[in-house]
């Protein structure tokens, strides 16, 4: 099944209309703009006449079949398809370096097998990811530029090929969204941009019924993680500890002390974004400690 980037929205919203229905455990295509609309397609493209109404679209509202408030919606990512051209951009008022710099500067880099070439002889190998992705709020819209519990603009470069994530489902059908992809980001995302792309994502989807996590998670071939989003840093690292610490004593047969112990031996707090509305960090878990699998839920796989 492919859905076209017809259809975008550009707030996480229960009163959002889908466009369009899935059945989960089907492969489906999705294409997705980049963050500015793919509005910026040269160096001389002005950053000022961007619409900014046109930032952060999502491809969607996608209702997902049986997904009800108070199930988890499971993404599997299959695969991330990009072009041969991404964008970035830095400058005054931006990021980190909001004050360092003069102006807003845009670079058009062309991407090929062995990489992005970033001029002067420096080929960044690519490490593609998605930067929006998530379901409906409880309530109040959350814009597409802001993450959170519900998902929305984590950047996060671990939401890639052969991730499964998880999410609170607080709608019907979740209205799931997905955009923002870029070719290659760091961590933290200090400059406001990844190298930004228009993509075809393939993912799937799956409902477990009847259980809550307070915030998305992320599971790949190595690691169980969550991805927490506050005002500030030291908050997000608060809130994201203490979610994987109860999601361990929840899973595993240990004393909480041993539990602390071993998140503080074994655990990665890493940070994901700085610079948007809310900050994002995860806490990453090797699999390889926890000594069984643990699955998402009471359910058998
Ligand atoms: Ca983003
Ligand atoms: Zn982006």
């Amino acid at each position: 099944m492919k859905i076209s980037n017809k259809d975008v929205f550009y707030a996480f919203s229960p009163m959002n209309k889908h466009t369009v229905e899935v059945d989960c455990g089907r492969k489906v295509e999705i294409e997705t703009y980049d963050c500015f609309s793919n509005q910026l397609k040269s160096q001389e493209d002005n950053f000022d006449a961007l619409d900014w109404n046109r930032i952060n679209p999502a491809t969607g509202p996608i209702w997902v079949k049986g997904a009800e408030p108070g199930d988890l919606l499971k993404v599997h990512i299959h695969e991330i398809e990009i072009g041969d051209k991404g964008v970035v951009v830095a400058g005054k008022g931006m990021g980190v370096l909001a004050e360092e710099l003069d102006g807003i500067r845009t670079k058009i880099i062309t991407i090929t097998e062995e990489g992005a070439d970033f001029g002067q002889g420096r080929i960044i190998p690519l490490n593609k990811m998605i930067g929006v992705i998530g379901v409906a709020p409880k309530e109040e819209p959350v814009n597409t530029g802001t993450p959170g519990r519900h998902g929305g603009n984590m950047d996060n470069k671990m939401v890639t090929e052969g991730a499964t994530l998880y999410f609170p489902v607080e709608a019907e059908g979740a209205l799931f969204g997905i955009g923002d992809a870029h070719a290659i980001m760091g961590d933290g995302e200090i400059g406001v941009s990844g190298l930004e792309v228009p993509a075809k994502i393939t993912l799937s989807f799956d409902v477990i019924k009847n259980q809550s996590i307070p915030m998305p998670m992320l599971e790949n071939e190595e690691s169980w993680s969550v991805i927490a989003s506050e005002e500030t840093v030291d908050e997000a690292i608060q809130s994201g500890t203490k979610a994987m610490f109860h999601f361990l004593k929840s899973k595993l047969d240990l004393k909480d002390h041993e539990t602390a112990m071993l998140m503080s031996l074994t655990g990665n707090l890493e940070i994901c974004q700085v610079v948007d509305p809310l900050k994002t960090v995860r806490f990453v878990m090797p699999k390889s400690i926890m000594k069984k699998r643990i699955t998402m839920g009471s359910q058998v796989e």
